[in-house]
């Protein structure tokens, strides 16, 4: 297996300080030119680029050690299967949570669903109630919209402030008796705000809620301690912390995973199979059916250890740099507003210049070599709370640059112009 793990750039064991421009050439996409202009990628919130070290990962998994896991006893399944549990484990360190709590999911989406037909859908009764907040992609919305339709239960709303913070005195006044489950995002990927999740789990838990925290935008940006925010299940997705697509996982507090049955029936979930019944696998297995994306995990786990060896406080610290240059320097646009301005925010700047649809904006902004995301966002309601069809989303990860942003706002301001 590809062992070389090339530590990202840090300037010297004395001085910790990191390289950001060496860090940036790990990732070899972003030398590209788009339009004939250099690409500056500001699409990050929708998904990651990749260094070499994680594409090198998959290419040397399918060269040299192909096999499917759990299944062949010859070298080659040994060694894919090792590889497989051993990012597993990566994942479940770098997330502070034990490795057999660890569902290996094609994303957060999948694990959502994993949640709303495993663990929602048997327990919840007429009249209960699924309270969910304002700021939520679609992917922490329509599952339990789903399954309230055939439980008979109700979705509740706790609203935000217009800021984009979250109204913490209502979401708390909402956590009455008929709740039986919180939906909360870790980090909005419209507004940035990241929301204060430990007291929120703390709560619910006090009332008996139980909490699923979408952790999509959080985990690329910020050290994550799952165990420390106490809550019940954590969805997650790898193709925005430098993963492949296809990838991502679902923590669940062992209890809850060991009461669950089966969403997916198949192979490697079971222990043995006669036709007048099944016998299933323990957590986390009973909940991979079939057989996954071992190539991607295995690729996941070389970008955990790229991570890990940057240091997500340092990878934070970067981006909140990044972050104040690029909202200061919005802010001197003339007719553009920002959607989201709580006080703590990451990697997000949600946008609309007067007069000019988001995806006129962000075609001529592609011509500039820009790459921002235009849309929904995945966040209909949001979209209505704000009165907006769509806005443009321009989001930073620690491979960009401060001369980046400058070449994004003289865009913005070139377009305005064309558009004005
Ligand atoms: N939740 C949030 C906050 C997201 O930003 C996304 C992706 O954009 C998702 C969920 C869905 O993730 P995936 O499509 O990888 O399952």
């Amino acid at each position: 297996m590809n062992t070389a793990r090339p530590t990202p750039a840090l300037a010297g064991a004395a001085d910790p300080a990191v390289d950001w421009a060496r860090v940036r050439a790990d990732f070899p996409l972003l030398t590209r030119q788009v339009h004939g202009k250099p690409l500056v990628y500001l699409d990050s919130a929708n998904t990651g680029q990749k260094p070499a070290v994680v594409i090198d990962t998959v290419d040397d998994f399918y060269r040299r050690h192909n096999a499917n896991v759990s299944r062949a006893v010859h070298a080659l399944g040994s060694e894919a299967t090792e590889a497989y549990e051993a990012a597993r484990g990566k994942l479940a360190r770098h997330l502070n949570v034990r490795a057999d709590e660890m569902v290996l999911t094609s994303g957060t989406t999948f694990a959502i669903n994993l949640v709303a037909y495993a663990w929602a859908l048997p327990r919840l009764k007429p009249g209960d109630a699924i309270l969910l907040t304002r700021m939520e992609h679609h992917a922490n919305i329509v599952p339990w919209q789903l399954i309230a339709e055939r439980a008979g239960a109700v979705i509740r709303v706790a609203e935000i402030t217009p800021d984009g913070a979250l109204d913490l005195d209502a979401l708390h006044a909402a956590m009455t008796p008929e709740v039986k489950l919180l939906g909360v995002t870790h980090v909005s990927n419209v507004l940035g705000t990241v929301n204060p999740v430990r007291g929120i789990c703390r709560e619910a838990r006090r009332r008996g809620i139980v909490t699923v925290v979408d952790g999509s935008q959080a985990v690329p940006h910020m050290a994550v301690d799952i165990a420390a925010i106490g809550c019940d299940f954590y969805a997650f997705t790898g193709h925005k912390m430098c993963g492949p697509t296809g990838t991502g996982g679902l923590w669940g507090r062992r209890e809850h995973l060991q009461a669950m049955p089966p969403f997916l029936g198949g192979g490697e979930m079971i222990r043995q199979v006669r036709f007048e019944g099944t016998v299933f696998n323990d957590p986390p297995h009973r909940f991979e059916a079939g057989t996954p994306n071992i190539a991607g995990h295995i690729g996941l786990g070389a970008a955990v250890d790229y991570l890990d060896a940057l240091g997500m406080d340092r990878v934070a610290e970067r981006e909140a740099d990044l972050l104040a240059h690029l909202t200061q320097a919005m802010q001197q646009v003339e007719g553009l507003r920002i959607f989201g301005t709580a006080p703590h925010k990451a990697s997000v700047v949600s946008f609309l210049v007067e007069g000019a649809h988001a995806h006129d904006l962000a075609t001529l902004l592609d011509l500039e070599g820009v790459a921002v995301r235009s849309g929904h966002h995945c966040a209909h309601p949001l979209m209505q709370y704000f009165g907006v069809p769509a806005t443009c989303r321009a989001s930073v990860a620690f491979y960009n640059t401060h001369d980046e942003i400058e070449a994004f706002v003289a865009a913005l301001r070139k377009v305005r112009r064309l558009l004005g």
